[in-house]
């Protein structure tokens, strides 16, 4: 058991962080008895902890007795752990005398942690505060320069190895659905539906250059084939007979996703009304938000893949801004397409600090568009579903990967090999951490001239290698939800075998989870150095009840 002991002002961060690190926790009681403490505080509680954990950039009581030297650094650092990078965004102290050093801040070379005895216990010294940088990226979210690092994954890995190496096991129930190694959402943003909708507008003449001159320039690249550069200048020659009503609207034919994911589920984000921008984010310019459909304008296709087992959420205008507005546009479509709707993505990710509070109000159970226009990666830090500090209810699905983040020009204009790279850089993160990896591909991209749909293809095999577990939105959500709910306890036995308890409701139709077990490192005295835990784990299916003992 760990006992968290920080500022009453950190109570709701510390729990969404344990939400995420499911394991046995509990703020910090004096008459408490506790394996490991993890402390925030300037003065460190007197406790019969084997191991203190002090996450703190400013000063803390213990170093008066044990005479570290500490140097403070404001505005962040990107810190260096087992290989890879993990930016702090507050306060960081580092140690230059410090021995124990397997957690280092880049620019510097100098240890961002401290080992000591206290007492008779071990007390590590992490130089920044961790519900503060939880705070930070679940909130703020992350810049893009970072959208690479699963900051808030690396944060649990981190506190996990540190424990394991402390010689003290870990027990959790880990971000996996049972018999699957993560959780994959595919979804489809529906912005332009109807080819034929857009007559001389900035669509048509964008979609005329880059079906013409862009696609000839992208042979020359290697970035489309001739044939692509055929169908696509077909496509153009046939734009007049299309407005006609004489030739068919390749547009119209997203519903061929169906098709190429075969039986998958997928989640549809569909816009309620046409010819209005919504109100703007920032500044003005917002014309061009304004989509050339409404849901009425795609009933039958909806219909269709509603029927194929997939959902439908609503892909909101001025949802984030406005809850009377929220339920307004949910309910034109739960009404138009006869079907419940209980999940949002903003159009062009329009979100702030209020969204959350906004989007419970309007009666949605989750969101899904914290995540990056320009680029792909993990806004929040995360690849699970959280329930954003400002909410009561609510969980944010956080979007990962958009076909036109990886392609567009004004974007990371990416080769398909090196979207390729970048991506399937993420699927590793998913099978490394667990949680839900969110896909968005829209509507379009499979028709010309994106002709995305080689790439996605590409993808929906790489996924379905891997052993994911395909799941719409709302399902996924529900499985988090699920985890959530889930009980954990551990107790130690006097045999070396720890026996654990575990419940969580069994009659859902959703994958189970799992209990994992994690045994310690070697690591059994008050040494400067810990030893690398063997990183071995027992993991036992849970759903429904469990009460076993494992052997350590
Ligand atoms: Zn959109």
């Amino acid at each position: 058991m760990i006992g968290v002991a920080v500022h009453p002002t950190e109570q709701a961060v510390v729990a969404e962080f344990f939400e995420l690190f499911k394991t046995p926790w509990e703020f910090y009681r004096d008459e408490g008895q506790y394996d490991v403490l993890v402390c925030t505080r300037r003065q460190v509680p007197q406790n019969t902890a084997k191991l203190v954990l002090l996450y703190r950039a400013g000063t803390a009581e213990p170093e008066t007795e044990t005479g570290i030297s500490v140097k403070l650094r404001h505005g962040g650092a990107m810190l260096a752990y087992e290989g890879r990078r993990l930016p702090v965004y507050g306060d960081v102290a580092t140690f230059p005398g410090s021995r124990f050093a397997p957690v280092t801040e880049e620019s510097a070379g100098e240890p961002a942690m401290s080992a000591s005895r206290w007492g008779n216990r071990r007390m590590l010294r992490i130089g920044y505060d961790l519900f503060k940088e939880a705070r930070h990226v679940l909130e703020t979210g992350q810049p893009v320069a970072n959208a690479g690092s699963a900051t808030l994954e690396f944060h649990i890995a981190l506190l996990r190895n540190l424990i394991l190496e402390s010689g003290i096991p870990v027990v959790e129930i880990p971000p996996l659905p049972e018999r699957h190694s993560f959780i994959i959402c595919l979804t489809h943003d529906i912005d332009h539906p109807v080819l034929r909708n857009h007559l001389f507008d900035h669509t048509m003449m964008g979609f005329l250059y880059r079906a013409t001159v862009g696609t000839v320039v992208n042979v020359c690249r290697r970035r489309k084939s001739p044939r692509d550069l055929w169908i696509n200048w077909s496509a153009a020659l046939k734009l007049p007979f299309i407005y006609m009503g004489m030739a068919r609207d390749f547009w119209r034919e997203f519903d061929r996703y169906a098709e190429l994911e075969n039986g998958l589920a997928s989640t549809y984000f569909v816009i309620p009304t046409r010819n209005y921008p919504g109100r703007p984010f920032v500044g003005d310019g917002v014309s061009r938000r304004a989509a050339r459909y409404d849901v009425t304008d795609i009933r039958p296709q909806m219909q269709k893949v509603i029927a194929a087992g997939c959902e439908i959420g609503l892909h909101g205008i001025d949802t984030w801004a406005d809850s009377a507005k929220g339920r307004e546009e949910r309910s034109r479509v739960t009404q138009t397409l006869g079907t419940n709707v209980t999940g949002v993505r903003m159009h062009w990710l329009f979100f702030d600090e209020k969204t959350p509070a906004v989007l419970e109000q309007a009666g949605f159970s989750y969101d899904s568009t914290v995540g990056y226009n320009e680029t792909v990666g993990y806004r929040a830090g995360t690849t699970q579903a959280y329930k954003p500090l400002a909410a009561e209810n609510l969980l944010e699905l956080p979007l990962h990967v958009m076909d036109t983040a990886l392609f567009f020009p004004g974007c990371l204009n990416l080769s398909e090999a090196d979207a390729e790279r970048m991506v399937w850089k993420l699927i590793d993160g998913a099978a490394e951490f667990g949680g839900a990896l969110t896909i968005n591909w829209h509507d379009r991209s499979i028709a010309p001239e994106r002709l995305w749909d080689g790439f996605y293809l590409k993808l929906l095999r790489e996924l379905k290698s891997r052993g994911a577990w395909f799941a719409t939105a709302a399902k996924a959500v529900s499985w988090f939800r699920k985890r959530r709910s889930a009980v954990v306890e551990t107790a130690p036995l006097k045999n070396g075998s720890i026996r654990i308890r575990a419940s969580v409701r069994a009659d859902d139709g959703l994958p189970g989870l799992r209990v994992r077990v994690h045994k310690p490192g070697s690591w059994q005295g008050v040494e400067e150095t810990p030893a690398r835990s063997t990183r071995t784990f027992v993991d036992i299916i849970l759903n429904g009840k469990i009460d076993t003992e494992i052997r350590l």
